[in-house]
């Protein structure tokens, strides 16, 4: 039997909204997967699963793309197994349930996407940066985090909000004070921070 595509992705999209699970914005999504597109990208390495929105967005921009995704919510784990059954993408998707940050992986990957943890970013790309080939890219997702990054410190709403915003500050300059790596951040979606080897 064929798969409606866009009624399943909308089921997804309703799901993730119903649950309160963040999945890439629109815009997000769109650059990313013409990202892949103009950068010929194969092998992909997510740290963020959720539901599985994101990973079949990427596999289905063409045939030849393989995803390692990692989750450690058991739930949304779950979800996206089901999801990506749904999309025949078992093949071209490998779920990896647990802690990003507990494992070590052999292999290397022409894109490394990050969307895990807002406050975790600098810890994700030190476990996997020996992961990413020579001209490999990292990108990472909520560089903006609502627009709360830009917003006056004591406007913010919450001490929780507060302290993840002094993280992505920290990544931001971590990034951007990289002696090995080069980074553009687009205002696309959530803030989206592209990174290469110098
Ligand atoms: N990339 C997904 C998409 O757009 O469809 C959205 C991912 S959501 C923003 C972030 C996910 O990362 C959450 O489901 C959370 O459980 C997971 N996560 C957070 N920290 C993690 C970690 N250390 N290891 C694995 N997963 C983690």
């Amino acid at each position: 039997m064929s798969v409606d595509y866009e009624l399943e992705i909308n089921k997804i999209k309703e799901y993730a909204k119903n649950e309160n699970i963040p999945i890439m914005q629109d815009e997000g999504i769109e650059f990313l997967k013409s990202f892949i597109e103009k950068k010929q990208i194969k092998n992909i390495l997510e740290i963020g699963t959720a539901i599985g929105y994101s990973a079949i967005m990427m596999a289905m921009v063409n045939q030849d793309i393989h995803i390692t995704t990692i989750e450690r919510d058991e739930t949304r784990y779950l979800e996206a197994l089901k999801n990506i059954k749904k999309f025949n993408l078992e093949n071209r998707i490998t779920l990896i349930f647990n802690d990003a940050l507990n494992i070590t992986l052999p292999d290397k990957y022409d894109l490394i996407f990050i969307d895990a943890a807002k406050g975790k970013n600098i810890d994700f790309f030190h476990q996997f940066e020996n992961n990413l080939d020579t001209d490999g890219y990292i990108i990472t997702d909520n560089m903006g985090f609502h627009g709360y990054v830009e917003m006056d410190e004591a406007l913010l709403p919450s001490k929780n909000i507060q302290s993840i915003v002094r993280k992505i500050k920290d990544y931001i300059y971590f990034l951007e004070n990289n002696m090995l790596y080069r980074t553009v951040i687009y205002k696309i979606g959530d803030g989206i921070a592209v990174t290469e080897r110098r």
